[in-house]
């Protein structure tokens, strides 16, 4: 297992589960990949470094099988915690949109677009898991009966973002999902675009998008240890460029069937083969295109953000964009490769839900608060004053507040972390056709060399901390040992005989 994002970590989880014998390489110096979090300012606050919320945590079939076998996150204590307000949108007017842990409360706040929020997210929610599963899964490999059983979702999901915000009249409504749709960092008038905001909206209003308490980094430290006791050896400070490597570090040898899984970019992985593999596959590689970057600021201030809007205080995450019109313009600008003037900016709160994040300076405590704003791909443009404008535009006298901050660009994301190509906090564009074809439509995680799989966020389901391209590529990779007949072979030396 090359890589230790949550990917990685949960295939290697899922092989060891199978009694399989896994090594887990990984090139920094611990785990986690996108689920760090440090304390990089003089205060001691606590931030985390990359992912902050964790909807898809609590509701993926990766993580609910830990539950069900007894090593669930809980069991290795890590715990989530709840802010009161899901996400806040707010607007000019010190007006806007609020999402709650319930669709009947979120409704409730939309006044005349009450009936329509209903109508809208009461059938996804209803029938959330089916929907889960259709959603983190690959398209491709779908049965008939899960589009069925999340039909719901189907329809809504195959629409742009923006038609499915303008099926409200307020504002306020209107803008709550674009922000939450602009998640995906695609144009919010491409087809499909929908999906991803209709998804984590609907996810926010059962499972929520709770923060992990400690820090993000505590979710890798608990899959790390669960994967330990499982068996899996950990190798860190080890990148790994060729499958020789591999084939040198851990003793495995893919002639002789064992299997490796690279939780890379497809454009790494191209290297690690090294021409290996089949033109076709080696071409769907190089095609692949990764999306727009995020440009990081993390800030400690010495009091609470000043909102306009005072239920923002409460709020996990908060949406810094203006209307739905605003919001879709700035993302396509980005795609334009123009820093807006008007960036989209998420910003996230976490210690409201985890007070132990907060720093102290002398005898005054400090707020650590997690931003980034979109921007183009690569893009080396200085997008601080054009974030800090954004803030200031519905938190006047943010700026007063700011005792630290750590800025991170795209080059320096992408120097952190080597799948963050060009900035691209999503393993690749989320365009109509890399929904499907990510990297390829049909067998998205085999690499066309034998025994060698793709497993990270440039497989479906995509980006996000879920599990599901590690928990989807060893499916992948057995059901490939079944079909040809020689599980036990392909899988390599195991500690017992494998079981399907
Ligand atoms: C700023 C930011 C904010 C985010 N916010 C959220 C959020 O709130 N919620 C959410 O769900 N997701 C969020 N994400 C996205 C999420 O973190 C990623 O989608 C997720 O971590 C992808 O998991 P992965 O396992 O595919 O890859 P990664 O987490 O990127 O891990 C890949 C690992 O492989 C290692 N590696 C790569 N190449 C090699 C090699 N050649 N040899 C050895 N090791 C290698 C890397 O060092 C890394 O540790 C955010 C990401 C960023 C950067």
């Amino acid at each position: 297992m090359v890589g230790a994002g949550p990917n990685g970590l949960a295939a290697a989880i899922k092989l060891a589960t199978h009694d399989i014998d896994v090594t887990l390489v990984e090139s920094r110096s611990s785990t986690g990949g996108g689920l760090r979090s440090s304390r990089p300012f003089r205060s001691g606050s606590l931030v985390d470094d990359c992912s902050g919320f964790h909807p898809l945590a609590m509701a993926s079939p990766f993580f609910t099988s830990l539950e069900q076998r007894g090593i669930g996150l809980a069991t290795v204590g890590v715990e989530f915690a709840h802010p009161a307000v899901v996400v806040g949108h707010p607007l000019d007017d010190g007006d806007g949109g609020i999402l709650l842990r319930s669709v009947v409360e979120t409704a409730e706040r939309l006044g005349p677009d009450a009936t329509t929020w209903r109508r809208v997210f009461e059938p996804l929610a209803d029938n959330v898991d089916a929907m889960l599963n259709l959603a983190l899964r690959p398209l491709t490999a779908a049965h008939p009966k899960d589009f069925v059983a999340a039909r719901a979702f189907v329809i809504r999901a195959a629409m742009p973002a923006n038609a499915i915000s303008l099926l409200f009249r307020t504002s306020r409504a209107r803008a709550l999902l674009s922000g939450i749709s602009a998640h995906t960092l695609s144009p919010l008038w491409w087809p499909l675009s929908a999906a991803g905001g209709l998804l984590l909206a609907t996810v926010g209003q059962t499972y929520g998008w709770p923060v992990v308490v400690g820090g993000s980094g505590s979710i890798a430290r608990g899959l790390s240890r669960i994967a330990t006791e499982l068996g899996v050896t950990i190798i860190t400070d080890q990148r790994i460029d060729r499958l020789a490597d591999v084939e040198k570090l851990a003793g495995v040898d893919t002639g002789r069937g064992d299997l490796v899984f690279l939780d890379t970019s497809p454009r790494a992985a191209l290297g690690i083969v090294d021409g290996r593999q089949r033109r076709a596959d080696a071409a769907a590689y190089r095609r692949f295109r990764h999306g727009p970057g995020a440009f990081k600021v993390d800030f400690d201030l010495r009091g609470d953000i000043p909102w306009t809007n005072p239920e923002l205080a409460s709020a996990g995450t908060v949406h810094l964009g203006g209307t739905w019109r605003e919001v879709s313009g700035a993302e396509i600008s980005v795609w334009r490769g123009c820093v807006s003037e008007q960036p989209y900016v998420l910003l996230g709160q976490q210690y409201v839900a985890d007070p132990q994040r907060l720093g102290r300076v002398g005898g005054d405590l400090t707020r650590p608060v997690w931003t980034y704003a979109h921007v183009p791909h690569g893009s080396s443009k200085d997008a601080l004053p054009a974030l800090l404008r954004q803030v200031e535009r519905f938190a006047p006298g943010f700026q007063d507040l700011i005792v630290d901050m750590r800025v991170r660009t795209p080059a320096d994301l992408e120097d952190g972390n080597a799948n963050y190509v060009g900035g691209d906090i999503g393993g690749g564009a989320n365009d109509a056709l890399q929904l499907i074809r990510r990297p390829k439509a049909f067998s998205p995680y085999a690499t066309g060399v034998a025994g060698v799989f793709l497993c990270s966020a440039s497989t479906p389901p995509g980006g996000g901390v879920h599990g599901m391209g590690g928990y989807n590529a060893v499916d992948a990779a057995l059901r490939e040992g079944r079909r040809e007949g020689g599980v036990r072979r392909l899988c390599g030396p195991t500690r017992a005989p494998y079981r399907c």
